[in-house]
């Protein structure tokens, strides 16, 4: 793809004994937030009902907000990025990433859910240091951000000791990526029952609710062993006034815990439910009446609980999902796999009824997905002012699609269609957080690739050896 600069000089040209800006002058402007880059000429899927889908059209950034969204649109103080015959759309997001396992990707194949357990959370888990979360989270924010995920939450159960979460919050903020950050339950036996560090981390680092990271907090879970720390959980968050994330499915829904939650008045809209399966349809509607949101991992919920995300199910409720990819050590986490998984679930699921009542199949359509993975993940997180969509005002979170290679072409129908159903990661081309370009002509821009290559080699070294050491001293 070509860029032109245009007239990026003209305010100097007259002065003919300046020197050419050099490049990295140049993406240092870019990054200043003064400049504008215009997206020319691609198939826009804005995801704003308002504006909808332009089969040519444009797209202007200035600085780091998207300013126009039309066709033909005209800026000549602006960058161009030619999409022509591209899909543009909002950055992904991903509302449930254990980012710092991140490091562990694949170590569990064909691991159940006991022996995730075993083997993540205690015989590595338990060893992870404060620069092994560095690793898992900076290794996860770039992944995220080449795969097209603008924005994560990074649900954190890692936090061994409160320098758990300085690791975290650093590999977060030198991946680029727009997180959330949300700390909780640690996985040793160190009491942080009472988690006076989130304090500590709210008032060091995230001073401003406008910022790229943004806290929130990862509660216990409503399940018989862990009630009472998720309702201190809760009370601590809401006296912080971060929103909270909380893992539910078969176990809480075996003690009907959020129907306790909600009898002691503690469900609300400042609250994301995860895994949302096996509950009942009263607790749903609790969910619905105090307008929470929920987080769908489909593949996980497969792998965990051996439950399939009904998507007919939460709609008929007024509940729409937001998609998460919960870890990578035996998952893969790109959006591109999400949304199928969650659309195969729910298409088979409806197929099924549909075949037993003798009657013709409703199918999930796939533009709700696109949703699911975009605006609803943004209002799961409570961002949805500032992102999930195209829309003039918003932050410009942006990912270009190339949709030229051989597993992409023809495309019958619409981009859309194709890029969600046969489309990769590696067709992802350009990325942009915040109007900044993250990854241009399927190049990671403005990170040392060598070093985080060589930050994680390091950590997993450790890690390896300390389960080594560990079960040496078993035997
Ligand atoms: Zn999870």
């Amino acid at each position: 793809m070509d860029i032109k600069r245009r007239n990026l000089l003209q305010g100097v040209a007259a002065t003919a004994a300046l020197p050419l800006i050099p490049a990295v002058a140049k993406a240092a402007v870019a990054t200043g937030g003064k400049r504008k880059t215009l997206i020319k000429g691609g198939y826009v899927a804005s995801v704003d009902k308002a504006i909808g889908e332009i089969p040519v059209g444009d797209v202007l950034i200035d600085g780091n907000t998207i300013v126009q969204v039309g066709a033909n649109i005209h800026a000549t103080d602006a960058e161009i990025v030619n999409a022509a015959g591209k899909l543009v759309m909002p950055g992904f997001i991903d509302t449930h990433r254990h980012t710092w396992s991140t490091t562990l990707r694949g170590m569990i194949p064909d691991g159940d859910f006991p022996i995730y357990m075993k083997v993540i959370d205690e015989e590595r888990g338990t060893h992870y240091r404060p620069d092994d979360v560095y690793a898992g989270d900076l290794l996860g924010g770039v992944s995220a951000i080449n795969d097209g995920i603008t924005t994560i939450l990074d649900w954190s159960h890692i936090m061994n000791t409160p320098a758990h979460a300085d690791g975290a919050i650093s590999g977060l903020t030198d991946s680029g990526v727009r997180a959330v950050f949300s700390p909780g339950i640690p996985i040793t036996p160190i009491d942080l029952n009472t988690p006076d560090y989130v304090e500590r981390i709210q008032k060091q680092y995230f001073t401003s609710k406008d910022q790229l990271l943004t806290l929130g907090m990862s509660v216990r879970s409503a399940d018989a062993k862990t009630f009472d720390g998720c309702v201190a959980d809760m009370k601590f968050a809401r006296k912080l006034g971060i929103p909270i994330t909380m893992h539910v499915g078969v176990t809480t829904a075996k003690i009907r815990g959020i129907t306790k939650l909600n009898d002691l008045g503690l469900l609300g809209s400042d609250v994301t439910y995860v895994h949302p399966t096996g509950i009942s349809d009263e607790e749903f509607k609790m969910i619905a009446s105090t307008n929470g949101t929920l987080s769908c991992a489909p593949m996980a919920e497969m792998m965990s609980q051996g439950s399939f995300p009904n998507v007919q199910q939460w709609l008929s409720f007024g509940l729409r999902p937001s998609l998460s990819s919960d870890n990578e050590t035996r998952l893969p986490s790109d959006m591109f796999n999400l949304i199928r998984a969650l659309l195969m679930s729910d298409r088979g699921q409806e197929i099924a009824r549909a075949g037993k009542e003798g009657r013709r199949s409703n199918l999930l359509p796939l533009r709700e997905a696109l949703s699911f993975a975009t605006l609803d993940g943004a209002h799961t997180l409570g961002l949805d002012k500032k992102i999930g969509s195209l829309t003039p005002g918003k932050r410009a979170d942006i990912v270009i699609m190339d949709m030229s290679d051989i597993q992409l072409i023809p495309v019958n129908g619409d981009p859309v269609a194709t890029g969600l159903l046969q489309g990769r990661p590696s067709d992802v081309s350009w990325v942009f957080v915040d109007g900044k370009v993250k990854k241009r002509n399927g190049q990671l821009v403005g990170i040392d690739m060598k070093r985080v290559r060589s930050v994680v080699k390091s950590s997993q070294d450790y890690l390896t050896k300390r389960a080594a050491e560990e079960e040496q001293k078993k035997k």
